[in-house]
């Protein structure tokens, strides 16, 4: 089988991370979070020195988004690491905006990168669609790890997590009000990204995000031919 570049759009809470922690753990994809990936960079000892590092760690200490050119630039050099590696990839948290995705005159977005690394037929894009009602209450009851991030259904009996015996928390930006900011942002910043896929004729598979997460699984191991 080819390797495949996946990614997942979906609004928050509509569950694309835990799918694509399924397709990194049972199907050896790499599972590309980008904000692990900007932290695990701007914390990297060796490049404390570095000017850029310093200017970019400061924007992400404080909350703000982080240079677009200076993220676009990371993502496509660690997709083509990845590439080269032999492993297929999944995304489930970016590309976040219209630049990530396309780029601009000047410069190739995520996508063509990966078109280019991949093969344009082993691309394959879904979109997790749930009520916003659904999405939300599902927001406010999930933990999350605080040592590996791993995120743990609402319900799941567990007060610790099964991973690495971590603490559960609530996520900050999980809180009702926060969680409308973050739905609004995709709405208007990340949706355009599906539309124009859209409009450009490249089929986005519609997966239905309200079932239990392995029904939702085997449906998107069915559409990438597992
Ligand atoms: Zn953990």
């Amino acid at each position: 089988m080819h390797k495949q570049a996946v990614m997942i759009f979906g609004t928050p809470g509509s569950g694309k991370g835990t799918q694509a922690n399924l397709l990194e753990w049972t199907k050896g994809f790499y599972h590309f979070d980008s904000g692990k990936e900007l932290r695990s960079i701007l914390n990297d000892p060796s490049r404390q020195n570095e000017k850029l590092i310093q200017r970019e760690r400061k924007l992400n200490e404080a909350g703000i988004l982080n240079t677009p050119s200076w993220v676009l630039g990371i993502f496509k050099k660690e997709a083509k690491k990845i590439a080269k590696s032999g492993k297929s990839i999944v995304y489930s948290g970016s590309p976040r905006t219209m630049y990530e995705a396309f780029g601009d005159k000047k410069t190739l977005g995520l996508i063509a990168t990966l078109e280019k690394s991949y093969g344009k037929e082993n691309l394959h894009f879904f979109f997790m669609k749930i009520a916003p009602e659904i999405a939300a209450a599902r927001n406010k009851i999930r933990r999350t790890c605080t040592v590996c991030t791993n995120p743990v259904l609402g319900d799941a009996p567990v007060t610790v997590c099964p991973n690495c015996m971590g603490e559960l928390k609530i996520r900050k930006d999980d809180d009702p009000e926060k969680y409308k900011v973050r739905y609004n942002e995709y709405m208007t910043r990340t949706m355009p990204i599906v539309e124009a896929l859209r409009s450009q004729g490249i089929t986005i598979t519609e997966i239905n995000a309200e079932p239990a997460p392995p029904e939702i699984f085997a449906n998107i191991k069915k559409a990438l031919g597992f």
